[in-house]
Protein backbone atom coordinates (compact mmCIF):
# COMPACT_ATOMS: atom_id res chain seq x y z
CA UNK A 1 0.00 0.00 0.00
CA UNK A 2 1.28 3.37 -1.10
CA UNK A 3 0.60 6.71 1.10
CA UNK A 4 -0.34 9.81 -1.69
CA UNK A 5 -0.92 12.98 -0.62
CA UNK A 6 -2.47 15.15 -2.65
CA UNK A 7 -2.86 19.32 -2.40
CA UNK A 8 -5.96 20.64 -4.26
CA UNK A 9 -7.97 23.76 -4.19
CA UNK A 10 -11.11 23.71 -2.57
CA UNK A 11 -14.01 23.52 -4.91
CA UNK A 12 -17.57 23.96 -2.56
CA UNK A 13 -20.85 23.88 -4.34
CA UNK A 14 -18.68 24.57 -7.67
CA UNK A 15 -17.18 21.03 -6.82
CA UNK A 16 -20.77 19.79 -6.75
CA UNK A 17 -22.32 21.01 -9.32
CA UNK A 18 -19.78 20.80 -11.94
CA UNK A 19 -17.65 17.71 -11.14
CA UNK A 20 -15.46 18.06 -14.41
CA UNK A 21 -13.37 20.69 -12.11
CA UNK A 22 -11.23 17.67 -11.33
CA UNK A 23 -8.30 19.35 -9.49
CA UNK A 24 -10.83 20.30 -6.45
CA UNK A 25 -10.80 18.38 -2.85
CA UNK A 26 -14.32 17.17 -3.72
CA UNK A 27 -13.23 15.62 -7.17
CA UNK A 28 -9.79 14.21 -6.18
CA UNK A 29 -8.70 14.40 -10.12
CA UNK A 30 -10.79 11.70 -10.23
CA UNK A 31 -8.72 9.15 -8.81
CA UNK A 32 -9.59 8.13 -5.44
CA UNK A 33 -11.49 4.72 -6.40
CA UNK A 34 -9.04 3.66 -8.82
CA UNK A 35 -6.14 4.24 -5.92
CA UNK A 36 -8.63 2.46 -3.20
CA UNK A 37 -9.09 -0.62 -5.47
CA UNK A 38 -5.55 -1.58 -5.72
CA UNK A 39 -5.10 -0.44 -2.13
CA UNK A 40 -3.17 2.40 -1.92
CA UNK A 41 -3.93 5.54 0.33
CA UNK A 42 -5.24 9.20 -0.66
CA UNK A 43 -4.86 12.02 1.71
CA UNK A 44 -6.62 14.96 -0.32
CA UNK A 45 -6.40 18.59 1.39
CA UNK A 46 -6.31 22.10 0.85
CA UNK A 47 -4.98 22.76 3.93
CA UNK A 48 -0.90 23.55 3.05
CA UNK A 49 0.35 26.60 5.21
CA UNK A 50 2.25 26.08 8.04
CA UNK A 51 4.48 23.08 10.27
CA UNK A 52 0.32 22.44 11.47
CA UNK A 53 -1.33 22.08 8.42
CA UNK A 54 -2.98 18.32 7.39
CA UNK A 55 -0.28 19.21 4.12
CA UNK A 56 2.76 19.22 6.45
CA UNK A 57 1.72 16.21 8.90
CA UNK A 58 0.45 13.92 6.09
CA UNK A 59 3.62 14.41 3.72
CA UNK A 60 6.01 12.79 6.69
CA UNK A 61 5.31 9.52 5.93
CA UNK A 62 3.68 9.79 2.28
CA UNK A 63 5.40 8.42 -0.76
CA UNK A 64 3.91 10.51 -3.20
CA UNK A 65 3.09 14.07 -3.24
CA UNK A 66 0.48 15.54 -5.83
CA UNK A 67 -0.40 19.02 -5.96
CA UNK A 68 -1.14 21.95 -8.47
CA UNK A 69 0.38 24.90 -9.34
CA UNK A 70 -2.81 26.56 -8.47
CA UNK A 71 -3.11 25.76 -5.04
CA UNK A 72 0.49 24.29 -4.63
CA UNK A 73 1.73 22.46 -1.49
CA UNK A 74 5.41 23.83 -1.26
CA UNK A 75 8.00 21.78 -1.05
CA UNK A 76 11.11 23.59 0.55
CA UNK A 77 13.84 21.76 1.83
CA UNK A 78 12.30 22.21 5.55
CA UNK A 79 9.66 20.06 4.08
CA UNK A 80 11.60 17.78 2.41
CA UNK A 81 13.85 17.23 4.99
CA UNK A 82 10.45 15.99 7.19
CA UNK A 83 9.32 13.78 4.01
CA UNK A 84 11.67 11.03 4.75
CA UNK A 85 9.38 8.57 2.84
CA UNK A 86 9.02 10.65 0.09
CA UNK A 87 9.91 9.36 -3.56
CA UNK A 88 7.60 10.68 -6.47
CA UNK A 89 6.23 14.08 -6.61
CA UNK A 90 3.55 14.75 -9.29
CA UNK A 91 2.33 18.28 -10.21
CA UNK A 92 -1.23 18.03 -11.38
CA UNK A 93 -0.57 20.46 -14.33
CA UNK A 94 3.10 22.57 -15.53
CA UNK A 95 5.85 24.15 -13.55
CA UNK A 96 7.22 22.07 -10.88
CA UNK A 97 8.66 25.43 -8.91
CA UNK A 98 6.93 24.45 -5.64
CA UNK A 99 9.09 21.70 -5.41
CA UNK A 100 12.81 22.58 -3.92
CA UNK A 101 14.78 20.68 -6.97
CA UNK A 102 18.17 20.81 -6.10
CA UNK A 103 17.29 19.16 -2.46
CA UNK A 104 14.90 16.68 -4.52
CA UNK A 105 17.84 15.97 -6.71
CA UNK A 106 19.61 15.10 -3.39
CA UNK A 107 17.60 12.96 -2.31
CA UNK A 108 16.70 10.87 -5.34
CA UNK A 109 13.35 12.18 -5.62
CA UNK A 110 11.57 12.13 -8.40
CA UNK A 111 9.57 15.47 -10.08
CA UNK A 112 7.19 14.92 -12.89
CA UNK A 113 4.50 17.28 -14.19
CA UNK A 114 2.03 15.95 -16.76
CA UNK A 115 4.06 18.40 -19.66
CA UNK A 116 1.56 20.13 -22.25
CA UNK A 117 -1.62 19.54 -20.46
CA UNK A 118 -2.61 22.85 -20.67
CA UNK A 119 -0.11 25.17 -22.83
CA UNK A 120 -3.15 25.88 -25.34
CA UNK A 121 -4.98 27.36 -22.05
CA UNK A 122 -2.37 29.44 -20.91
CA UNK A 123 -1.46 30.23 -24.29
CA UNK A 124 -5.21 31.48 -24.62
CA UNK A 125 -5.47 33.26 -21.53
CA UNK A 126 -2.37 35.54 -22.82
CA UNK A 127 -3.34 36.36 -26.09
CA UNK A 128 -6.91 37.17 -24.05
CA UNK A 129 -5.12 39.43 -21.75
CA UNK A 130 -2.37 41.23 -24.15
CA UNK A 131 -5.85 42.39 -25.71
CA UNK A 132 -7.37 43.27 -22.98
CA UNK A 133 -4.81 45.52 -21.90
CA UNK A 134 -4.06 47.18 -25.33
CA UNK A 135 -8.08 47.36 -25.96
CA UNK A 136 -8.29 48.69 -22.13
CA UNK A 137 -10.89 46.69 -22.03
CA UNK A 138 -11.31 45.90 -18.06
CA UNK A 139 -12.21 49.94 -17.55
CA UNK A 140 -14.59 49.90 -20.59
CA UNK A 141 -16.20 47.18 -19.18
CA UNK A 142 -16.49 48.20 -15.49
CA UNK A 143 -17.35 52.17 -16.79
CA UNK A 144 -20.23 50.33 -18.42
CA UNK A 145 -21.95 48.40 -15.97
CA UNK A 146 -21.64 51.05 -13.15
CA UNK A 147 -23.90 52.97 -15.53
CA UNK A 148 -21.09 55.34 -17.31
CA UNK A 149 -20.97 56.47 -20.96
CA UNK A 150 -17.56 58.08 -21.44
CA UNK A 151 -15.96 57.32 -24.48
CA UNK A 152 -12.74 59.48 -24.60
CA UNK A 153 -12.01 58.30 -20.58
CA UNK A 154 -11.52 54.89 -22.41
CA UNK A 155 -10.71 55.66 -25.90
CA UNK A 156 -7.78 57.82 -24.43
CA UNK A 157 -5.44 54.60 -23.32
CA UNK A 158 -7.00 52.06 -26.18
CA UNK A 159 -4.53 50.92 -29.09
CA UNK A 160 -4.81 48.36 -32.00
CA UNK A 161 -2.44 45.46 -31.67
CA UNK A 162 -1.67 45.66 -35.13
CA UNK A 163 1.74 47.07 -35.73
CA UNK A 164 3.10 46.52 -31.98
CA UNK A 165 6.25 44.51 -30.78
CA UNK A 166 5.33 41.49 -28.62
CA UNK A 167 8.20 39.52 -27.13
CA UNK A 168 8.03 36.28 -25.24
CA UNK A 169 10.47 35.57 -22.75
CA UNK A 170 10.86 32.19 -23.36
CA UNK A 171 9.99 30.55 -26.51
CA UNK A 172 9.03 26.73 -25.41
CA UNK A 173 5.66 25.81 -25.39
CA UNK A 174 3.72 28.29 -24.23
CA UNK A 175 5.94 31.13 -25.64
CA UNK A 176 5.30 29.57 -29.09
CA UNK A 177 1.87 28.99 -29.03
CA UNK A 178 1.61 32.76 -27.71
CA UNK A 179 3.54 33.95 -30.97
CA UNK A 180 1.34 31.36 -33.21
CA UNK A 181 -2.24 33.02 -32.36
CA UNK A 182 -0.76 36.13 -32.53
CA UNK A 183 0.52 35.78 -36.17
CA UNK A 184 -2.42 36.81 -37.65
CA UNK A 185 -2.65 39.92 -35.98
CA UNK A 186 0.05 41.69 -38.24
CA UNK A 187 1.94 42.91 -35.56
CA UNK A 188 4.71 45.20 -36.70
CA UNK A 189 7.54 42.34 -35.25
CA UNK A 190 7.36 38.90 -33.45
CA UNK A 191 10.65 38.30 -31.32
CA UNK A 192 11.68 36.06 -28.48
CA UNK A 193 14.19 35.87 -25.71
CA UNK A 194 15.44 32.11 -25.08
CA UNK A 195 18.76 30.50 -24.52
CA UNK A 196 17.16 27.61 -26.27
CA UNK A 197 17.08 28.32 -30.13
CA UNK A 198 13.37 27.50 -31.74
CA UNK A 199 13.62 27.19 -34.98
CA UNK A 200 10.58 26.21 -35.88
CA UNK A 201 9.28 29.10 -34.49
CA UNK A 202 10.90 31.32 -36.44
CA UNK A 203 9.99 29.75 -39.68
CA UNK A 204 5.92 29.50 -38.69
CA UNK A 205 5.47 32.92 -37.47
CA UNK A 206 8.55 34.95 -38.60
CA UNK A 207 9.42 35.67 -35.48
CA UNK A 208 13.40 36.70 -34.32
CA UNK A 209 15.47 35.54 -31.89
CA UNK A 210 16.91 38.08 -29.31
CA UNK A 211 20.06 36.96 -27.37
CA UNK A 212 20.49 40.05 -25.73
CA UNK A 213 18.34 40.45 -23.14
CA UNK A 214 18.27 44.63 -22.94
CA UNK A 215 17.87 44.91 -26.57
CA UNK A 216 14.96 42.35 -26.67
CA UNK A 217 13.40 44.33 -23.91
CA UNK A 218 14.01 47.79 -25.23
CA UNK A 219 12.14 46.93 -28.69
CA UNK A 220 8.81 45.70 -27.21
CA UNK A 221 5.39 47.33 -26.77
CA UNK A 222 4.09 43.87 -25.67
CA UNK A 223 6.06 41.56 -23.18
CA UNK A 224 4.73 38.42 -22.33
CA UNK A 225 6.63 35.87 -19.47
CA UNK A 226 6.63 31.60 -20.05
CA UNK A 227 9.93 30.85 -18.73
CA UNK A 228 9.78 28.68 -15.42
CA UNK A 229 10.69 30.36 -11.94
CA UNK A 230 14.28 28.83 -10.53
CA UNK A 231 16.60 30.64 -8.99
CA UNK A 232 18.09 32.66 -11.55
CA UNK A 233 14.82 34.16 -13.14
CA UNK A 234 13.34 34.94 -9.66
CA UNK A 235 13.18 38.50 -9.52
CA UNK A 236 14.40 38.78 -13.04
CA UNK A 237 12.09 41.42 -14.10
CA UNK A 238 13.24 44.17 -11.47
CA UNK A 239 13.31 48.20 -11.67
CA UNK A 240 16.16 47.99 -14.11
CA UNK A 241 14.70 45.45 -16.67
CA UNK A 242 11.51 47.74 -16.41
CA UNK A 243 13.04 50.52 -17.33
CA UNK A 244 14.57 49.29 -20.19
CA UNK A 245 11.34 48.57 -21.94
CA UNK A 246 9.64 51.65 -23.69
CA UNK A 247 7.44 53.80 -22.06
CA UNK A 248 3.99 52.50 -22.03
CA UNK A 249 4.31 49.06 -23.03
CA UNK A 250 2.34 46.22 -21.58
CA UNK A 251 3.56 42.98 -19.83
CA UNK A 252 1.46 39.90 -19.16
CA UNK A 253 2.92 37.54 -16.84
CA UNK A 254 1.42 33.90 -16.52
CA UNK A 255 4.32 32.28 -15.89
CA UNK A 256 5.33 32.41 -12.14
CA UNK A 257 4.64 35.83 -9.56
CA UNK A 258 7.95 35.50 -8.46
CA UNK A 259 9.51 36.22 -11.67
CA UNK A 260 8.98 39.87 -11.53
CA UNK A 261 9.37 41.71 -8.63
CA UNK A 262 5.07 43.18 -8.02
CA UNK A 263 6.58 46.61 -6.18
CA UNK A 264 8.83 47.65 -9.12
CA UNK A 265 5.65 46.76 -11.56
CA UNK A 266 3.06 49.00 -8.99
CA UNK A 267 5.83 51.21 -9.13
CA UNK A 268 6.28 51.69 -12.89
CA UNK A 269 2.28 51.85 -13.50
CA UNK A 270 2.11 54.34 -11.04
CA UNK A 271 4.82 56.15 -12.95
CA UNK A 272 2.80 55.75 -15.98
CA UNK A 273 5.99 53.68 -17.63
CA UNK A 274 3.97 50.78 -18.05
CA UNK A 275 0.98 50.96 -19.49
CA UNK A 276 -0.45 47.73 -18.10
CA UNK A 277 0.36 44.36 -16.30
CA UNK A 278 -1.62 41.47 -16.57
CA UNK A 279 -2.04 37.94 -16.07
CA UNK A 280 -2.44 35.37 -13.16
CA UNK A 281 0.45 34.61 -10.91
CA UNK A 282 1.13 35.51 -7.59
CA UNK A 283 4.73 34.86 -5.54
CA UNK A 284 2.79 33.29 -2.95
CA UNK A 285 -0.54 31.64 -3.66
CA UNK A 286 -3.70 32.65 -2.94
CA UNK A 287 -2.15 36.40 -3.02
CA UNK A 288 -2.18 37.89 0.02
CA UNK A 289 -5.19 40.83 0.09
CA UNK A 290 -2.48 43.33 0.13
CA UNK A 291 -0.53 41.92 -2.63
CA UNK A 292 0.65 44.62 -4.76
CA UNK A 293 -0.96 43.54 -7.81
CA UNK A 294 -4.39 43.75 -6.15
CA UNK A 295 -3.74 47.88 -6.36
CA UNK A 296 -1.42 47.92 -8.99
CA UNK A 297 -2.70 50.24 -11.39
CA UNK A 298 -2.06 52.65 -14.56
CA UNK A 299 -1.35 56.84 -12.96
CA UNK A 300 -2.79 55.17 -10.12
CA UNK A 301 -6.39 55.48 -11.74
CA UNK A 302 -8.24 52.23 -10.74
CA UNK A 303 -8.87 50.23 -12.62
CA UNK A 304 -7.26 51.22 -15.41
CA UNK A 305 -3.91 48.65 -16.57
CA UNK A 306 -4.33 45.94 -14.71
CA UNK A 307 -5.84 42.49 -15.75
CA UNK A 308 -5.01 40.50 -13.13
CA UNK A 309 -6.98 36.91 -12.45
CA UNK A 310 -6.26 34.26 -9.93
CA UNK A 311 -4.31 31.65 -11.43
CA UNK A 312 -7.03 30.13 -13.68
CA UNK A 313 -5.32 30.37 -17.02
CA UNK A 314 -4.34 26.86 -16.64
CA UNK A 315 -7.10 25.32 -15.25
CA UNK A 316 -9.97 25.26 -17.98
CA UNK A 317 -11.93 22.38 -17.45
CA UNK A 318 -10.84 21.38 -20.86
CA UNK A 319 -7.13 21.35 -19.15
CA UNK A 320 -8.49 19.36 -16.01
CA UNK A 321 -9.33 16.55 -18.45
CA UNK A 322 -6.43 16.64 -19.52
CA UNK A 323 -3.39 17.33 -16.13
CA UNK A 324 -6.26 14.63 -14.17
CA UNK A 325 -5.53 11.59 -17.11
CA UNK A 326 -1.94 12.75 -17.31
CA UNK A 327 -1.44 12.78 -13.26
CA UNK A 328 -3.21 8.97 -13.32
CA UNK A 329 -0.78 7.89 -16.16
CA UNK A 330 2.37 9.12 -14.45
CA UNK A 331 0.66 6.79 -11.10
CA UNK A 332 0.19 3.79 -13.22
CA UNK A 333 3.33 3.78 -14.72
CA UNK A 334 4.64 4.36 -11.23
CA UNK A 335 2.98 1.87 -9.83
CA UNK A 336 3.86 -0.90 -12.81
CA UNK A 337 7.58 0.26 -12.26
CA UNK A 338 7.40 1.42 -16.05
CA UNK A 339 9.41 4.31 -17.71
CA UNK A 340 7.91 8.14 -17.08
CA UNK A 341 7.06 9.85 -20.65
CA UNK A 342 10.32 11.66 -21.34
CA UNK A 343 8.65 15.04 -21.73
CA UNK A 344 7.27 14.38 -18.12
CA UNK A 345 10.54 14.16 -16.07
CA UNK A 346 11.85 16.91 -14.42
CA UNK A 347 14.43 15.36 -12.43
CA UNK A 348 14.91 11.55 -11.69
CA UNK A 349 17.84 9.62 -10.32
CA UNK A 350 19.41 12.63 -8.71
CA UNK A 351 19.68 14.51 -11.96
CA UNK A 352 17.82 17.14 -13.66
CA UNK A 353 16.17 15.38 -16.74
CA UNK A 354 14.86 18.83 -18.34
CA UNK A 355 16.85 22.04 -20.05
CA UNK A 356 14.05 24.33 -19.01
CA UNK A 357 15.06 24.78 -15.92
CA UNK A 358 18.34 26.90 -16.36
CA UNK A 359 20.74 25.74 -19.22
CA UNK A 360 21.42 22.42 -17.43
CA UNK A 361 24.08 20.22 -19.33
P1 LIG B 1 8.57 24.75 -21.56
O1 LIG B 1 9.53 23.95 -20.77
O2 LIG B 1 7.97 24.15 -22.79
O3 LIG B 1 9.28 26.12 -22.00
C1 LIG B 1 9.98 26.92 -21.12
C2 LIG B 1 10.99 27.71 -21.95
O4 LIG B 1 11.57 28.72 -21.11
C3 LIG B 1 12.15 26.84 -22.46
O5 LIG B 1 12.28 27.01 -23.86
C4 LIG B 1 13.36 27.37 -21.71
O6 LIG B 1 14.55 27.28 -22.46
C5 LIG B 1 12.94 28.80 -21.48
N1 LIG B 1 13.71 29.47 -20.42
C6 LIG B 1 14.13 28.98 -19.24
N2 LIG B 1 14.83 29.91 -18.57
C7 LIG B 1 14.84 31.02 -19.35
C8 LIG B 1 15.42 32.29 -19.19
N3 LIG B 1 16.13 32.60 -18.10
N4 LIG B 1 15.24 33.19 -20.17
C9 LIG B 1 14.55 32.87 -21.30
N5 LIG B 1 13.99 31.67 -21.51
C10 LIG B 1 14.13 30.75 -20.53
O7 LIG B 1 7.45 25.21 -20.55
P2 LIG B 1 5.97 25.73 -20.87
O8 LIG B 1 5.04 24.59 -20.94
O9 LIG B 1 6.03 26.70 -22.00
O10 LIG B 1 5.64 26.49 -19.50
C11 LIG B 1 6.43 27.61 -19.10
C12 LIG B 1 6.06 28.01 -17.69
O11 LIG B 1 4.73 28.54 -17.68
C13 LIG B 1 6.02 26.85 -16.68
O12 LIG B 1 7.28 26.54 -16.16
C14 LIG B 1 5.09 27.40 -15.62
O13 LIG B 1 5.82 28.12 -14.66
C15 LIG B 1 4.18 28.35 -16.38
N6 LIG B 1 2.81 27.82 -16.52
C16 LIG B 1 1.79 28.54 -15.99
C17 LIG B 1 0.49 28.05 -16.07
C18 LIG B 1 -0.69 28.82 -15.53
O14 LIG B 1 -1.74 28.23 -15.30
N7 LIG B 1 -0.59 30.12 -15.33
C19 LIG B 1 0.24 26.82 -16.68
C20 LIG B 1 1.32 26.14 -17.26
C21 LIG B 1 2.60 26.63 -17.15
Amino acid sequence: MTKIVAVLYSGGKHAQEEPRLLGTVENKLGIADWLKEQGHELVVTDDKEGAGSAFRQHVKDAEIVITTPFHPGYLTKEVLDEAKNLKCCITAGVGSDHVDLDVANQRGISVYEVTGSNVVSVAEHVVMTILNLVRNFVPANQQYLGGGWNVSEVARDTYDLEGKVVGTLGSGRIGSRVLQRLKPFDCAKLTYYDYQRNEALERDTGAERREDLKQFLSELDVLTINCPLYPETKGLINAEKLSWLKKGAWIVNTARGAIVDAQAVKDALASGHIRGYGGDVSSIQPAPKDHPFRTAFYKSQAPNGNAMTPHVSGTSIDAQARYAAGTKEILRRYFAGEKQEPANVIVEGGAYATKAYGQRK
